[in-house]
């Protein structure tokens, strides 16, 4: 069996790794580095350069020089990433694409360039080839960003055996040693573009996710774009004239990696000194900066992870005082203020025998020891980050598999038709946490056929079954006739960037308002449901009941009518129940109409 590589495909940095006689070990890049830029500089001319050379190009180039193209996987490009890069990114039916001259390339594309130099690397160094791969993706994305993530292995030319959320995977490197131990572990993962926060429990040998969370768009790379703002603010400040030159591609692109270098410095020193030179003329800027600018501008962007933190102990019920360690992975946990935040919220210090830059690859490594069996008597059970499910009557979620289920895992549910005569249903998949269909992420949409009968009478089986690599199938059946659709949610896709900011974001601010949009929508199902019936059967008997009785109804008809008008959802469900109660003789006068009805056409 040939070997198989873990890849931590990082959106600053990626590594590859390999079991050797029962050993995760990382393997050097041709310049001698674990680490490789996941950078890519596309020339006008000639092949490809990746990794620290085409890194050293993104000054000079920077809008040939694509890094953290994680950040687009699986994504649309919204108005905030235009910003964000120098580089190109437009949005082609739903795709989004880099744009280099005359090219376009997708996200994954550029992806699969950083995985080919870690296989050439890698067999180079190993002197054989390698075919297979494990590949880490951040716990919190997506079932696209997980297809892209994927498509870029398949691009590159590996079999992509599994791919592993990275928070597990670090856990995994943590807990090789102390296979015996019965422990709890938080996982807080802060990269230069994600953040992923993770709570396991370690018990002999048994790896179980309790939780994760986390937010796909937070990271250094915000701090980065916070301190070019601070060091422009700073030089507009004392040069106005400059104003203009400062707007220049590559002026910012060269003020980014200064001020990246200084931030780097700054987790173990006080005060850096930065040298801007300016475009024109033989003036430089000099300035000192110290580590309280860089934390006033970190500070917030660091508590952004607070939420994510104390969602993830919520959902595995878990006290902060429960945890046995808090593992730091990522490079920006290297910042003492990131340090001293997890300390205050899991109220202890920090674990850090691990290289944040490392663990993740490590436990890739790890997990593929376990797939090619050099590893044993170790199991890793992961969850869901995100719940499935599908839009139901009124543009609501019905969720199938809710989030932190453990995988991989299936589950189903009937469905039946809203209209008579109806032939075709619409699935609509989504994924996400919030009530209304509309909020949450469309991971792909397909009608079923069926044979048309009354409204209600269909029976549309629903089955989600989420694999081993956290991606999603999904299977329909009409179940009278047993016509049926298993569907592949990679194309056809259109997430808006809004939507997805939404998303992580906001679930948690717009719980109540969610909520309460939930409940307005069933009353209105409702009233629907029982104007026409009420209405109807007022046709049929209304002359069988009293004068008075018949006014009640209508009144009450009447007040349903006015509370749909009201938003208010709490008349509305009054109004309702005062209908449903009131008119509870009529449904007896139907049934006795229908049996007199029977009767009647049997003689
Ligand atoms: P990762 O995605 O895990 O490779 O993390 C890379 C991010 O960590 C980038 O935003 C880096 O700028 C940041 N980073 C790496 N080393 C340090 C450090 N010593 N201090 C602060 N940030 C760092």
């Amino acid at each position: 069996m040939s070997e198989i590589v873990g890849i931590d495909l990082g959106t600053t940095n990626s590594l590859i790794g390999v079991m050797d006689a029962g050993f995760p070990i990382l393997i050097a890049n041709q310049e001698g580095s674990r680490l490789t830029p996941s950078v890519v500089y596309l020339p006008e001319s000639g092949d490809p350069v990746v990794g620290a050379p085409a890194d050293r190009m993104r000054a000079l180039f920077p809008e040939r020089t694509i890094y953290s193209v994680k950040r687009l996987m699986g994504r649309r490009p919204g108005e905030s990433e235009k910003e964000d890069f120098p580089f190109a990114v437009k949005s082609q039916s739903g795709q989004m694409l880099l744009e280099l001259g005359q090219r376009s390339f997708k996200p994954e594309e550029i992806s699969s360039l950083v995985l080919k130099k870690l296989k050439a690397d890698a067999e180079l160094s190993l002197g054989n080839p390698i075919e297979r791969a494990v590949i880490t993706v951040p716990a919190y994305f997506n079932d696209l960003q997980r297809q892209a993530t994927k498509r870029a292995g398949e691009l590159a030319g590996f079999a992509v055996e599994r791919m592993i959320n990275e928070p597990t995977a670090a856990a995994l490197a943590y807990g090789l040693n102390r296979l015996d131990d019965h422990s709890r572990i938080a996982v807080y993962d802060l990269g230069g573009g994600t953040f992923d926060i993770s709570i396991l429990e370690l018990n002999e040998g048994v790896f179980r996710v309790l939780s994760t969370n986390g937010n796909t768009r937070l990271g250094g790379d915000d701090i980065d774009r916070e301190l070019v703002r601070l060091l422009r603010e700073r030089i507009i400040a004392r040069h106005p004239e400059l104003r203009q030159e400062l707007d220049d591609k590559l002026f910012i692109a060269r003020i980014r990696e200064i001020g990246h270098a200084a931030k780097l410095r700054l987790s173990t020193e006080e005060t850096v000194q930065v040298d801007i030179p300016f475009l024109s003329g033989d003036r430089s800027f000099p300035y000192h900066l110290t580590r309280q600018e860089l934390e006033a501008i970190a500070r917030p962007i660091v508590r952004r992870t607070r939420s994510h933190c104390l969602r993830s102990l919520d959902d595995a019920k878990l006290d902060p005082a429960k945890l046995d360690e808090v593992i730091l992975v990522g490079g920006v946990t290297r910042m003492p203020i990131v340090r001293q935040f997890v300390a205050e919220i899991f109220q202890r210090l920090p674990n850090n025998t691990q290289n944040p830059d490392e663990a993740v690859a490590v436990g890739a490594t790890i997990q593929a020891g376990m797939l090619s069996g050099q590893i044993q008597n170790v199991l890793l059970l992961d969850v869901t980050p995100l719940s499935l499910g599908i839009e139901t009557f009124g543009g609501l979620m019905n969720v199938l598999i809710p989030r932190n289920s453990t995988i991989p895992c299936k589950a189903g549910e009937l469905f039946t038709n809203a209209v008579a005569n109806q032939s075709v249903v619409q699935i609509v998949v989504l994924q996400g946490e919030r009530e209304l269909a509309k909020d949450n992420w469309e991971l792909g949409r397909f009608d079923l056929e069926f044979e048309p009968v009354s409204k209600g009478f269909a029976r549309i089986g629903v089955q989600f079954e989420i694999d081993a690599d956290g991606i999603l199938h999904v299977l329909a059946r009409d179940t009278r006739t047993g016509r049926q659709r298993l569907i592949e949610l990679s194309s056809a896709v259109d997430v808006s960037d809004e939507a997805v900011e939404k998303m992580i974001a906001e679930s948690l601010d717009h719980a109540f308002e969610d909520m309460a949009d939930r409940l307005w929508t069933e009353a209105v199902l409702k009233s629907n449901e029982l104007l026409p019936a009420v209405r109807s059967a007022l046709t049929l008997v209304g002359d069988q009941i009293e004068l008075d009785d018949r006014r009640k109804i209508h009144r009450l008809v009447n007040e349903v009518e006015v509370a749909l008008k009201s938003r208010e959802h709490h008349r509305l469900k009054k109004a309702n129940a005062e209908l449903d109660e009131g008119t509870q003789h009529l449904a007896t006068l139907l049934i006795d109409r229908a049996m007199a009805e029977a009767a009647r056409r049997k003689k």
